[in-house]
C-alpha cells in the first residue's frame, strides 16, 4: 500500500495550505520565497519566512489523520510507504517511520558547503540563519525549492512504491505540483485501487475508483474504522 498526501493533510492542524486562505505571508506568494533566486538575493528574508512557519508547524500538533496513517503502516508493515510533499514534519511526530519527505523539511538545515543536515533547534532558541556544526558553513532550509529537483533516490522509492502498490491512497494534494501528481496516476496504470480524500475535486478525480469528499481526518475515519 502506497500512500501520498499533501498540505490538506495538515490543514486539520492548523497549518494553512498555499493555495488555500492564509497563504500569503508579508504581501508574498510562497512561489515568490520558495526559489534558489529568492533565497540568493534575500537569504534573512527568506529564513525569517521558515522561522516563521517552524514556530508555527512546532506549535502545531498532528491531527487524527496524521495518527491514523502512522497506525495503518504498523498494520501493513513492510509493504507499506508513506510519500508526502509536506515539509512539516508532522507525520514524523505522529510515529510515522516509513516515510518519504520528498519536499524536504522546514524543522531541518542543511549546509550549503558540505551538504550536512542538522536539526533546527527549538523555536524558541533558534536565531537564523543556522551555522553547520559540521565545518561552520551557512546553512539553507532543508527543502526542496520551485525550480529545484527532487532527490533522485527519495523519488525512486516513491515510484516503486507507487508502481508495485495494490491500494494507493491520495489524501489532501490538489494533485497539480509534478512529479508528486503523476505518482496516483502511476499506480493506476499499473492496475492498482485508486483512493482520493480531498473535500475539493482534482485532476485525479476522475481516475479514482474511490473518491471521498471530505477532509483528510473524516475520510481516513470512514476508510479504517478504529480497531478494523
Ligand atoms: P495545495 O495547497 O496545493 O493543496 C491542498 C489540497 O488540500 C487542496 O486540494 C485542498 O482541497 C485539500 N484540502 C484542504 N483541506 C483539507 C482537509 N481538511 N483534508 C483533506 N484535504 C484538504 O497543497 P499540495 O498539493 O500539498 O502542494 C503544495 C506544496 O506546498 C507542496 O509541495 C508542499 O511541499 C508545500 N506546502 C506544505 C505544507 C505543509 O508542510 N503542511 C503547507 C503548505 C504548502
Ligand atoms: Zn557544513
Amino acid at each position: 500500500m502506497a500512500v501520498l498526501t499533501g498540505a490538506g493533510v495538515s490543514a486539520e492542524s492548523g497549518i494553512p495550505t498555499f493555495r488555500g486562505a492564509g497563504g500569503l505571508w508579508e504581501g508574498f506568494r510562497p512561489e515568490e520565497l520558495a526559489t534558489p533566486a529568492a533565497y540568493a538575493r534575500d537569504p534573512e528574508k527568506v529564513w525569517r519566512w521558515y522561522a516563521m512557519r517552524y514556530t508555527q508547524v512546532m506549535a502545531a500538533e498532528p491531527n487524527p489523520a496524521h495518527l491514523r496513517l502512522a497506525e495503518l503502516e504498523q498494520r501493513k508493515g513492510d509493504g507499506f510507504l508513506l510519500v508526502t510533499q509536506n515539509v512539516d514534519g508532522l507525520h514524523l511526530r505522529a510515529g510515522s517511520r516509513r516515510v518519504v519527505e520528498l519536499h524536504g523539511s522546514i524543522t531541518r538545515a542543511r549546509c550549503e558547503r558540505c551538504g550536512h543536515r542538522q536539526p533546527l533547534p527549538p523555536p524558541d532558541a533558534f536565531t537564523p540563519p543556522p551555522v553547520c556544526e559540521r565545518c561552520g558553513g551557512r546553512m539553507r532550509p532543508d527543502v526542496v525549492w520551485f525550480g529545484e529537483f527532487l532527490d533522485a533516490e527519495l523519488l525512486a522509492r516513491a515510484e516503486r512504491a507507487f508502481m508495485t502498490a495494490e491500494v494507493a491512497l491520495v489524501i489532501g494534494t490538489s494533485a497539480v505540483v509534478e512529479p508528486a501528481a503523476s505518482l496516483g496516476r502511476a499506480a493506476k496504470a499499473s492496475g492498482a485501487y485508486l483512493i482520493e480524500i480531498n473535500p475539493e475535486p482534482t485532476p485525479l478525480t476522475p481516475l479514482a475508483d474511490l473518491s471521498l469528499r471530505t477532509s483528510a481526518s473524516e475520510g481516513l475515519k470512514t476508510l479504517l474504522p478504529t480497531g478494523s
